[in-house]
């Protein structure tokens, strides 16, 4: 037991146990051994939090802070994510079984969600308005909301953490996040550098648990004036439902189904390693995965066959390894959902091309690994075709023309994302306008950056992450009026 790392939360400034004094373990999905303990956060750890938030966002520090001052910290906090990058992603790749390869990447880019927040602070604005009553001012100014709820799944944990810190602290907000249950470890090694880079004490709070728990616990705080949650669909309407019954303001960001799209028109080999990215990377763990993919009838069993090749190839094993392409599932709940989905498509008919079940090749040892999958002979009201996977299972789906690629598309209660394939600028912008999502991709998939807005139509979600739409989902407008009449007007009349 010695070799097992024991974590604290962070709540005002102060690293501590859970008030209960329990704990629950974290597992290695590529050894399938655990290897850390997390505090086991309770309802009273949720309103100690919630309550050195408040007092952080009323008294102290920072109120005070210009968002010029904001936006300093901001960026130093950046600074302190990319130096410590290296330990950060060893950690995810632990806790998560996250490819290094990837989280090497990702966290090289993470940085840039604090740089461009921290310049956003001090740029917005208010207005003046040219107000249509005699002897009066009236201007309008963005105030930050208070309380931030946010929580977290278990796919990538620091990258979808700093989509919701970075907004929210721009506009002046005092944050509580809470991680999922089964990757808390790299956000609370990412709340060492929240005090490194001069955040008061109780601005960025960070608790674990369970969500039945202390989750929950934090969607009910009365003192909690925002909740931003990204997760499944399922736990998605319990918090809105919790969020409405205060009239909180909710974000959420959930599930998709999203149809990868390839035209006869394409270039086929782009396509293919297209339709590949869309749903074995990050072994199809991924809001975004292209998990449908429309293949038009005229070069369907081409395409197939040129996809099935190359996805073969991918090499699985130790996320460590940099060299790995397939990475082990992270939970082992997930793991059986998976397994569960190929046999529920089996059932359905559908036919495997490749793969179909747990991978036992050596290199997997004791890990969770499944066999990157491909279904063919899907149709769109299967089961496999409706509902959300997140693993490395593919159906592919037959279209005859664009009409029909439109109609399937958006043919399921998701609409988070959709890649399409084609060589024509026309069908281009006829698929961007058509398709009910909120990222469209054409001729790339799994592009994300800061500057571009993000979120789901339909039940994918509401709200926007990144881009300059995503500071004001923090913040409230208010109308402030002055007048300069020397004599006030009658009473009982409205102006
Ligand atoms: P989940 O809904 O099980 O859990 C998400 C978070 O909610 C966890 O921190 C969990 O502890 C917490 N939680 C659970 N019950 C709660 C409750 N009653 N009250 C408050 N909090 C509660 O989701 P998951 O399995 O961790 O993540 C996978 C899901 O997340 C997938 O559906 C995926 O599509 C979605 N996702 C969406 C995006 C996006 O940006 N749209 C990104 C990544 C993942």
């Amino acid at each position: 037991m010695s070799d097992i790392q024991k974590y604290k939360m962070l709540i005002d400034g102060k690293r501590v146990d859970a008030s209960g004094g329990e704990t629950f373990e974290s597992m290695n999905p590529f050894t399938g051994k655990t290897w850390a303990v997390m505090p086991r956060g309770t309802r009273e750890d949720a309103d100690r939090a919630v309550a050195a938030a408040k007092k952080a966002f009323t008294s102290g520090e920072w109120p005070k802070l210009t968002a010029t001052q904001r936006g300093h910290l901001l960026r130093k906090l950046g600074d302190l994510v990319a130096e410590h990058a290296e330990s950060l992603a060893a950690t995810e790749v632990r806790d998560n079984g996250k490819l290094l390869a990837e989280m090497g990447m990702q966290l090289k880019y993470v940085p840039q969600w604090y740089y461009y927040f921290g310049g956003l602070a001090d740029k917005i604005e208010g207005a003046v308005t040219p107000i249509d009553k005699p002897e009066h001012f009236h201007y309008t100014r963005h105030e930050p909301l208070g309380v931030v709820a946010a929580i977290t799944p278990w796919n990538s944990p620091l990258l979808l953490a700093a989509w919701k810190l970075a907004p929210a602290l721009a506009a002046g907000n005092t944050i509580v996040l809470k991680p999922s249950e089964f990757t808390s470890a790299s956000s609370l090694e990412y709340a060492a550098l929240f005090e490194k880079a001069g955040f008061p004490p109780g601005v960025i709070n960070v608790v674990t648990g369970y969500g039945h728990e202390i989750g929950a616990a934090l969607t009910e705080h009365p003192d909690v004036d925002k909740i931003t949650f990204t997760g499944g669909p399922e736990t998605g309407k319990r918090v809105y439902a919790t969020g409405a019954s205060q009239l909180k303001r909710v974000s959420l960001e959930l599930g998709g189904k999203s149809p990868n799209i390839v035209f006869d028109d394409c270039d086929m080999d782009n396509a293919v390693k297209g339709a590949i990215s869309g749903i074995f990377a990050a072994t199809g763990q991924t809001c975004i995965a292209g998990s449908r993919l429309l293949v038009q009838e005229s070069i369907h069993d081409e395409f197939v066959e040129k996809l099935v090749t190359m996805a073969r190839t991918a090499k699985m094993g130790d996320p460590m390894l940099m060299d790995t392409q397939v990475g082990p599932v992270t939970t082992v709940p997930q793991y059986e959902k998976i397994l569960s989905y190929i046999d529920i498509a089996k059932g359905e008919g559908a036919e495997v091309r490749l793969g179909g079940a747990k991978a036992t090749r050596a290199e997997c040892g004791n890990g969770y690994f499944v066999e990157p999958t491909v279904f063919t002979g899907v149709n769109n009201a299967m089961r496999i075709a409706q509902e959300e996977v997140f693993g490395p299972v593919l159906s592919v789906i037959p279209f005859k023309d664009e009409e029909e690629a439109i109609q399937i598309g958006n043919d399921v209660v998701y609409g988070l994302a959709a890649g399409v394939w084609t060589q024509s600028i026309r069908r281009s912008f006829i698929m961007a306008e058509k398709l009910r999502a909120g990222s469209v991709w054409v001729n790339t998939y799994r592009a994300v950056s800061y500057m571009a807005p993000f979120g789901g139509y339909k039940q994918s979600g509401v709200g926007r992450e990144n881009g300059q739409d995503a500071i004001l989902e923090y913040m409230q407008t208010k109308s402030v009026w002055m007048s300069y009449a020397t004599e006030t007007a009658n009473p009982f009349i409205m102006r």
